[in-house]
């Protein structure tokens, strides 16, 4: 039963809209490929303002995106808007309808197990193993609960990499734009990490997607955070290739974290 509802909450918050909203007067400048790209990922990543009847308006999604990286609320596109529009991100959406479930979804269990299922060819196998272990000890080192890797059977948190539809009704969309999502805990599909196959995986901080980064961020959702506004916050929705050294859990991350458990 669970599981079934969070499937569904998974579909209603990547179900697109209805096609063909006006768009706001000032994207007329645009090209139609940016207006184009622009609708998709409003429809992709934020859900309307559900307090209105303007559930599906543009301009209401855009506002929420504007709310959500602390720009002013003028439900315009613009160039700045666009520049984040096309920054590699997760694919998990800003906006959450959480009324739709309990509150503070969390593992109940101190002891969760994982399995990595699938693999990259632009990583060895032993570099995925021992970034995944990385990422997980990262949020251990804050919170009470084991996480323990088993190569066979069920798992609570099940890894791996797909292209484009891979059968939980939120497909992947090729090089770029989401590079990942993951499922906040639950039994099933709950706390299962994917990443995009399609993008180049890296552990540089140059070229590609630094694996890590994406790997300690997909593992915040799988333990119960959803996206936070905060820049500097590991569950910021973009992602920013940086030096793995640098990488830690921002306050921010420290205190939802420990909220939950
Ligand atoms: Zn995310
Ligand atoms: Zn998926």
């Amino acid at each position: 039963m669970a599981a079934a509802q969070l499937t569904l909450l998974w579909a209603v918050c990547l179900l697109p809209g209805p096609l063909a909203l006006p768009l706001p007067p000032d994207a007329a400048n645009m090209s139609q490929l940016q207006r184009k790209q622009a609708q998709d990922y409003l429809e992709k990543f934020y859900s309307g303002d559900s307090k209105t009847k303007e559930i599906s308006s543009l301009a209401a999604k855009l506002k929420e995106m504007q709310n959500f990286f602390g720009l002013p609320l003028t439900g315009k596109l613009n160039p700045h808007i666009m520049e984040i529009m096309q920054k590699p991100r997760c694919g998990v959406p800003d906006v959450l309808k959480y009324s739709l479930f309990p509150n503070k979804l969390k593992w109940l269990s101190k002891d969760i197990t994982y399995r990595i299922v699938s693999y990259t060819s632009d990583l060895s196998r032993r570099t995925v193993d021992k970034i995944v272990e990385k990422a997980f000890s990262m949020w251990h080192e804050q919170i009470p609960l084991n996480f323990r890797r088993v190569r066979m059977g069920p798992a609570d948190i099940i890894i791996s990499f797909e292209t484009k539809d891979h059968g939980d009704g939120s497909p992947f969309d090729g090089p770029g734009n989401a590079v990942a999502h993951a499922f906040g805990p639950g039994p099933g599909l709950g706390g299962d990490v994917h990443f995009d196959n399609d993008e180049y995986w890296t552990v540089s901080n140059e070229i590609g997607i630094n694996f890590l980064y994406a790997a300690v961020h997909e593992l915040g959702h799988s333990l119960g955070l959803s996206h936070s506004s905060v820049p500097d916050a590991v569950m910021y929705p973009t992602y920013e290739n940086g030096d793995e050294a640098n990488l830690k859990l921002s306050e921010d991350d420290i205190k939802g974290i420990q909220k939950l458990y």
